[in-house]
């Protein structure tokens, strides 16, 4: 039996090129749980998976996609049986282990979390690991004393997967969402999605030689990092928490302890990839609640498997708006 797989190869010069081609189900690695993918979606990681690979994939002739929802077609553990609805992200799957860029993915068990009630595969993937790592990071943040009323909360990258989904989570909540976006044409985006205050990437990248500026943020999800996040710190209210999501804007932190020191700010890192399994349910629970549904179709872009070279050089130009949803069979 074959089925359709976007297949990414290296050839003898180290060069990669993906395309979609028919495979046949014994070429799928071992694992417990084979699952017929109805869904997956473009991260920053897929970009990189798709292309020259950023270091991320092991071995060639590779499946990307780190993410996939679906349904249960054949399952060697006990906790999942034929016709249960699942959805993946993280564990490197689409990385060092086949991911959800094809029709059928076998996975393991200690993977996948049931689809949470509220959602149904396509949604799920319209969530995807930006959309969960979004919820971690809002997580993150009530656990270290946010609450709405605090005062404005920051979002970065906002008209990005993690950015959308952030904006649109902590809007519903109840809090004064800052939406910090380079694309001015995104502003009635992230407006529509709940932000009330647009600031403009230029305003808030730049390195400043001043440790510490006004007290103006209550909290703040980072999918930039680099000279903007180090320019955060120093803007943060006395005590209040910074989760640190992602590097588009770069790796490095050109900050001082400053911030830390006389103001008690918070920097949380979030990982959304080896996340334990009660923290994923809890924030898959969490989505399925406090996401509004109708935010989250707004943020949808929909592509087939033929789409992904595209998409991927896309995302890793930061040109993707909202939420890439892949229907594998389409
Ligand atoms: P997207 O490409 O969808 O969003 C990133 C956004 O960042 C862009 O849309 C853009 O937003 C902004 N941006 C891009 N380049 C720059 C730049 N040079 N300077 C400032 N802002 C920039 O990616 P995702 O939302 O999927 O991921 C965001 C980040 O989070 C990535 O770095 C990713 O690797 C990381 N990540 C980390 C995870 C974890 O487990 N920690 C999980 C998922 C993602 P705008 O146009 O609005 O300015």
């Amino acid at each position: 039996m074959t089925f359709n797989a976007m297949i990414v190869e290296k050839n003898d010069e180290g060069k990669t090129s993906a395309s979609v081609q028919q495979i046949s189900i014994d070429q799928l690695p071992d694992a417990e749980v084979t699952v017929a993918v109805e869904y997956s979606t473009v991260n920053y990681k897929d970009g990189l998976c798709i292309g020259p690979g950023g270091g991320l994939v092991r071995k060639y002739p590779h499946i990307p996609g780190i993410d996939l929802a679906g349904t249960v077609e054949a399952s060697t553990d006990d906790r999942y049986k034929a016709g249960d609805k699942v959805v993946l992200t993280g564990w490197r799957v689409g990385e060092a282990h086949w991911g959800g860029y094809a029709q059928k993915a076998r996975v393991r068990a200690d993977w996948l979390v049931p689809l949470p009630d509220g959602l149904d595969t396509r949604l799920a993937m319209a969530v995807g690991t930006a959309g969960f790592t979004a919820m971690l990071a809002v997580m993150a943040l009530e656990d270290h004393g946010l609450k709405p009323g605090n005062g404005p909360v920051l979002v970065t990258g906002a008209a990005g997967g993690v950015g959308s989904v952030a904006t649109a989570i902590l809007a519903n909540l109840g809090y004064d969402v800052a939406a910090v976006t380079g694309r001015p044409e995104a502003a009635d985006y992230l407006k529509s999605l709940g932000a009330t205050q647009i600031v403009a990437r230029e305003e808030i990248n730049e390195t400043t030689k001043r440790p510490l500026e006004a007290e103006t943020w209550a909290g703040c999800v980072d999918a930039v990092g680099g000279d903007m996040l180090a320019r955060i710190l120093g803007q943060m209210k006395y005590g209040a928490s910074v989760s640190a999501v992602g590097l588009a804007g770069g790796v490095g932190l050109p900050a001082t302890v400053i911030p830390f020191l006389l103001r008690g700010v918070n920097l949380l890192g979030i990982d959304s990839v080896m996340q334990p399994y009660d923290n994923r349910v809890k924030a898959w629970q969490r989505i399925a609640r406090d996401l509004p549904m109708d935010k989250l179709e707004a943020m949808i872009q929909p592509a087939t498997l033929s789409d992904l070279p595209a998409l991927g050089r896309d995302i890793l130009k930061g040109q993707i708006k909202g939420r890439v949803v892949v229907d594998v069979n389409a």
